[in-house]
């Protein structure tokens, strides 16, 4: 155990938890240095794992919680253009619907690169969310890891960002086509809680397409009135459908909802990358029979 904890504390220390999320914006968003070697394969048989997840036979990052069936998506993956009730949040041309938080709260210029019609991850900028905040949403967004820049990059040093709803509930965004890690931390998992149903990810440098389907958590004060809930659709296959969010998603402790307004940011998360996104909409969420 002490060495599981000298470890966790390491590996925090090394920028691997799930931040920049909203609960945890107060200061800077912390990141690894640049091409910083952040675990290793003999790492992560010694990974911390966490809390037993409730309703579940797993604790948070089970290293015996098995991996996903890859499955070969339908090829070339389906990119759509935005439909006109959609908000377009990137169309590869600038970051005008995004600020990055900055030290002390505040927030500034979005200072990830923008090229060639995507816009790539700068991990000391930390994250970008955007400017307009949403709770129930369908989103669109794609992204793509790329082989990193010097050898000894695995697990959760590999490509790893993140799409964080309401700056909270992360859909992991990593390499996972041949890169593992503890399942609830993969590719299209809902992190620390689910993996996928199979892993469709494909190989670094070629994109990958999340359709997220999103209702936001209800409060009462301190009380959840109404949890969140997620599905998603990775490269055209259903992974979650209709899961229940335990709360803020977190790194070994158990996620937990900590209350928050009925509209948030979306973020992407600044972490180990290299990872680029391209085509981002989003559509509110408003029901049946409202005109
Ligand atoms: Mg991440």
């Amino acid at each position: 155990m002490q060495t599981r904890r000298k470890f966790a504390l390491k590996v925090v220390a090394a920028g691997m938890s799930t931040f920049p999320l909203a609960g945890q914006q107060a200061t800077a968003p912390q990141a690894p240095p640049a091409g910083r070697r952040v675990e290793t394969p003999e790492e992560y048989e010694k990974h911390p794992e966490g809390d037993p997840i409730p309703g579940q036979k797993w604790k948070v990052h089970d290293l015996q919680r098995p991996q996903p069936p890859k499955v070969t998506p339908g090829l070339p993956i389906a990119s759509p253009s935005a439909p006109a009730d959609a908000i377009v949040l990137f169309d590869g041309k600038d970051l005008s619907q995004w600020v990055s938080r900055q030290r002390g709260g505040g927030v500034g210029e979005a200072k990830w690169k923008v090229e060639n019609g995507y816009v790539e991850m700068v991990s000391q900028a930390g994250g970008i969310e955007t400017k307009e905040k949403f709770g129930d949403c369908q989103l669109h967004v794609e992204w793509t890891t790329m082989p990193p820049s010097e050898p000894g990059h695995y697990g959760q040093g590999r490509g790893n960002s993140g799409v964080a709803l309401m700056g909270r509930y992360e859909i992991q965004v990593l390499s996972g086509f041949d890169n593992k890690t503890y399942a609830d931390g993969m590719a299209g998992s809902l992190y620390g809680l689910y993996p996928p149903m199979v892993n469709p990810t494909r190989p670094e440098g070629e994109w990958n397409a999340y359709d997220i389907f999103f209702e936001a958590p209800h409060f009462d004060g301190a009380k959840v009135v109404k949890p969140a809930y997620v599905t998603l659709i990775f490269n055209g296959i259903l992974v979650h459908h209709r899961v229940e969010l335990i709360g803020t998603t977190s790194i070994t402790p158990l996620a937990k909802y900590q209350p928050h307004a009925a509209e948030e940011s979306l973020v992407l998360q600044a972490h180990v990358g290299p990872a680029r996104f391209r085509n981002i909409w989003i559509r509110r969420l408003k029901g049946y029979d409202v005109i």
